[in-house]
């Protein structure tokens, strides 16, 4: 079996940190090792119309904006086949088969899907396009191939619903469809980076973000208005890392080498920790930290993305070549979904045959 990978983003705004520790790093590294035959990626633009169906410009004039971010973040077009769902209409021809395969009631329970629709205040009325998202992207990651599927932890749901319409088909048609595995990052702080407000996930559409794109300043002005421990009031207080953004953040980006660059007096970042929990540390300081380290990750990002952000047309040159490489590899999925099916009338010579022969019995 060939080592396929598929992942993606919805275009409703740019990529943040979240994106960054939850799969970026992840698919570059991946991409890099050599390992993978064939890397798809989706830029999820009909996904997004889903809960966008009124302000399809948000789609539109975000789609550049990820591209940019894959581009500035290592994403190799001559390894890793970029594309743009709505040009797949395979795609939707998938979607509308694997749609039978799934109940109601199972896409109702998916926990993702109900804390997106809170969010949207979806509750009471909800477009189906949204429910039924989770059955698209089935037929984004099974139009592939794709086995491997590197994401944050919010989408476990989807990879799991993917896993049981692949079996479904598979045992309903015969063995046509490969079955994906999800994978997270190593270190947990990554599989949910929180927002600002130390509340949900940093989300595009929370607007709780700091944007891989983000300017210095804007970077700083975010850090230093973090949310932290709120009875940590005085520097001497004892302060809690846990539920504290701050920290969380740390976790995720700051590597032994940062402490010794710029916070040498500590040796680990437990040490620091340490010291917050037993007061004495101020919050601004380790704010401070934070920013420097943000600073120096996003620092060269954001240099490659103002030299592609030099060539708009290659951009879009790159989108168009992907998405027509990777419709010819979704339409021969769809053949062997259609065969498996028995919906391949034209070719099916058996059925005509049979055919022929009935109504001249019939005769
Ligand atoms: P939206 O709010 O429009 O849903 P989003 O910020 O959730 O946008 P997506 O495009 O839905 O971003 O997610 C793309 C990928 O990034 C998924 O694999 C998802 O798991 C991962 N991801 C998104 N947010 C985070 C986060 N805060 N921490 C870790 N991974 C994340
Ligand atoms: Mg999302």
């Amino acid at each position: 079996m060939k080592n396929v990978i598929l992942t993606g983003d919805r275009p409703t705004g740019k990529l943040h940190l979240g994106h960054f520790v939850g799969s970026l790093t992840q698919r570059v590294m991946l991409q890099n090792s050599g390992k993978f035959e064939e890397i798809y990626i989706e830029i999820a633009d009909a996904q997004a119309t889903t809960d966008n169906a009124d302000n399809i410009e948000k789609i539109r004039q975000n789609i550049i904006e990820v591209a940019l971010d894959y581009l500035a973040c290592g994403i190799d077009p001559k390894k890793s086949t970029i594309f743009l769902q709505s040009q797949i209409p395979e795609l939707c021809e998938l979607t509308f088969y694997y749609l039978n395969l799934v109940t109601l009631a199972r896409l109702q329970r998916n926990p993702t899907v109900k804390q997106e629709m809170k969010q949207r205040n979806f509750e009471k009325s909800i477009p189906v396009g949204f429910l039924t998202y989770p059955v698209s992207q089935a037929a984004d990651i099974t139009a592939f191939n794709a086995n491997i599927i590197p994401v944050g932890d919010d989408q476990l749901p989807m990879i799991e619903q993917t896993k049981e319409i692949v079996r479904t088909f598979n045992n309903t048609y015969g063995k046509t469809l490969v079955e994906p595995t999800a994978v997270l990052p190593e270190n947990e702080t990554c599989c949910r980076l929180p927002g600002l407000d130390g509340k949900a996930k940093m989300s595009k559409s929370l607007g709780n973000c700091i944007y891989l794109s983000d300017p210095p300043e804007e970077i700083k002005r975010k850090v230093m208005e973090m949310y932290t421990d709120p009875n940590h009031v005085k520097v001497s207080d004892p302060g809690s890392t846990k539920n504290n953004p701050v920290f969380i953040y740390l976790e995720a980006f700051v590597t032994d080498e940062h402490l010794k660059k710029y916070l040498p007096e500590y040796k680990n970042l437990e040490e620091l920790k340490n010291h917050y929990e037993h007061g004495g540390l101020g919050d601004v300081k380790v704010k401070k930290f934070l920013n420097d380290v943000l600073q120096e990750i996003l620092a060269p990002i954001r240099k490659r993305r103002e030299e592609f952000q030099k060539d708009i047309p290659e951009v879009y040159k790159i989108l168009y070549e992907g998405s027509k490489k990777a419709r010819k590899v979704a339409s021969e999925t769809v053949n062997k979904v259609k065969t498996a099916m028995g919906i391949n009338y034209f070719e099916d010579t058996e059925l005509i045959n049979y055919q022929i022969e009935k109504f001249q019995k019939n005769k």
